[in-house]
């Protein structure tokens, strides 16, 4: 695969001065492919698809790559298949040696790393390092595996023993999204090559420069050809791969529309598959809530990566009378200033979605009381820049309530009780996360036991869970069973094979043998 590598900047968001242009009114925009409108071009040596990289920060060109087709995708099969002949046969305490210096080199060029996400997700460049670290924590998951891993020898009848071994899979793939660059693919690979399997990754056509940085550390610290590889493209690449039948099982995070659609075809392309989507998270605050806790943590889910993160807030439900936390949320927002020390939007066609829903939630009546449209970043009038929002008064069925608007929009809605807040929590069709403020135990404990989400936050606004905890929603945030990491992780990626097993022929006779 070609990939034609282009600079990288070095962004400090703090120093950028801000300017806010006067809101212009528009259309709706349509949810466009993202690289849409990027002038793709076709390689006249080959007839490929080239796709343009470009840095959200200023609309910038970084670089671009080759989209592969079919014939690219066997060939990397073919290699990886090759590579799984011994990589599947060697012991796990030798195979997690390359993921132990793996993550020393992460560690060793984690500035130059954060400076690459930042440039090509738009991210700031403390929100590139800690994805980049979070992400660590699965490496160091991965390469506990052979003390995690020992399995187990029972004694089932007199003289017969059974035990469990837990073998890979073969060649299998993940499929990811632009938000996390680096953290993602390292929900994945990681587990997936500790257990034996070799891995294709296909990052996203937006983001797909950090994952080659990790495949030339991967190599540097000796992991062996082809048991890592990455491929670029998108829709046509991605298809490519679930219709192999070289590749045994999936991974896919992205969107709810192409998670379930991957899924789908994946199944029906007999692999294995796991499909983490989108999410639309709702915050419950009561009044007993620490005002400046909640606003704090609240503020920072909702414009934490510019609101492009799964785990963002998205609707918060206030329980009776919160003005105070209301007020005090307000002047938090307003603290975050993109550009400033809030990163980009991903791409034009993301802005135009997201300031879409603020005008549309506006001419149904909604107040606009921290407005971040039309929002430009002096000296990177080219980047795509989204402020702080707050939509309050919509709706239970507005759009803005129930989809996923993936930006810096905090959608406000007022109940009574906290029954009617928990109704609300549990008619939205996503399950990622859910969190309730309050400093009362019991109302805690009650909305633990009746939000319908795989993560639950008490007075934690983005409650992923740190490894070993393992990371995976419910509902429409996720097809396919069990958790992307952790124990869940280890078992996508394997199967086991039961071993019953008699040595002594005088042993007691039953109805076994
Ligand atoms: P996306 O669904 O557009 O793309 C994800 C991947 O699928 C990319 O690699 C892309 O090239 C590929 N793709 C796009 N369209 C396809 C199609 N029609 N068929 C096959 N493959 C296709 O997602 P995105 O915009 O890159 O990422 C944002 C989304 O990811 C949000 O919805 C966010 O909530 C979600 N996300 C979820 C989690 C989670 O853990 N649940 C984590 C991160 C991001």
């Amino acid at each position: 695969m070609e990939v034609h590598r282009g600079r990288t900047t070095g962004l400090t968001f703090d120093s950028v001065a801000v300017g806010l242009r006067p809101l212009t009114v528009k259309e709706p925009a349509e949810f466009t492919a993202p690289h849409e409108g990027r002038n793709q071009d076709i390689d006249p040596a080959t007839g490929a698809r080239v796709i343009p990289v470009i840095s959200p920060v200023d609309g910038s060109p970084l670089s671009a790559i080759t989209v592969a087709d079919a014939d690219s995708i066997d060939q990397a099969v073919k290699q990886a298949a090759t590579a799984f002949e011994s990589w599947g046969e060697t012991p796990a305490k030798e195979r997690v040696q390359p993921l132990y210096r793996f993550k020393q080199l992460m560690e060793d060029n984690i500035a130059e790393l954060a400076a690459g996400v930042t440039a090509e997700n738009g991210k700031t460049p403390d929100e590139s390092e800690a994805g980049i670290r979070k992400g660590l924590e699965v490496v160091e998951n991965a390469c506990a595996l052979p003390f995690i891993e020992k399995g187990g020898l029972q004694e089932v009848s007199p003289g017969v023993d059974c035990h469990i071994r837990r073998l890979p899979l073969g060649v299998v793939a993940g499929i990811t999204p632009f938000n996390f660059p680096a953290m993602v693919p390292m929900w994945m690979f990681p587990l997936a090559i500790a257990t034996g399997n070799t891995f294709i990754l296909k990052p996203s056509e937006q983001t797909p420069l950090t994952p080659l940085r990790m495949r030339d550390l991967l190599a540097e610290a000796g992991l062996p050809d082809d048991v890592f590889q990455v491929v670029q493209g998108d829709r046509s690449t991605v298809e490519a791969m679930l219709d192999h039948s070289g590749i045994a099982a999936a991974a896919f995070v992205g969107s709810t529309a192409v998670g379930k659609q991957v899924y789908s075809r994946g199944i029906g392309a007999g692999k294995r598959m796991l499909a983490l989507g989108g999410a639309k998270n709702h915050l419950v605050v009561v009044p007993d809530a620490d005002v400046e806790l909640t606003a704090r943590n609240v503020t920072s889910s909702v414009t934490g990566c510019a609101g492009q993160r799964c785990m963002a807030a998205s609707v918060l439900v206030t329980v009776g009378d919160c003005s105070d936390v209301m007020d005090a949320i307000e002047t938090e927002m307003r603290q975050v200033v993109a550009g400033r020390n809030m990163g980009a939007i991903i791409s034009q066609s993301a802005k135009e979605r997201i300031e879409g829903y603020i005008d549309r939630a506006e001419s149904a009546g909604a107040r606009i009381t921290v407005d971040g449209r039309g929002v430009s970043v002096a000296d990177r009038e080219g980047g795509f820049y989204v402020g702080s929002t707050i939509i309050d008064g919509v709706a239970v069925g507005h759009e803005c309530a129930g989809e996923e608007i993936f930006g810096p929009v905090l959608t406000v809605l007022h109940v009574d009780t906290l029954e009617e807040a928990i109704a609300i929590e549990n008619t939205n069709r996503y399950g990622n996360a859910a969190v309730i403020y309050t400093t009362n135990g019991a109302t805690a404990r009650h909305f633990e036991q009746q939000a319908s989400a795989g993560m639950i936050g008490i007075n934690i606004g983005v409650p992923v869970p740190r490894e070993p905890y393992s990371f995976g929603g419910w509902n429409d945030s996720r097809f396919g069973a069990g958790d992307i990491t952790g124990e869940d992780g280890i078992a996508f990626w394997t199967k086991t094979r039961k071993v019953t097993q008699k040595w002594t022929p005088g042993a007691a006779r039953n109805w076994m043998s």
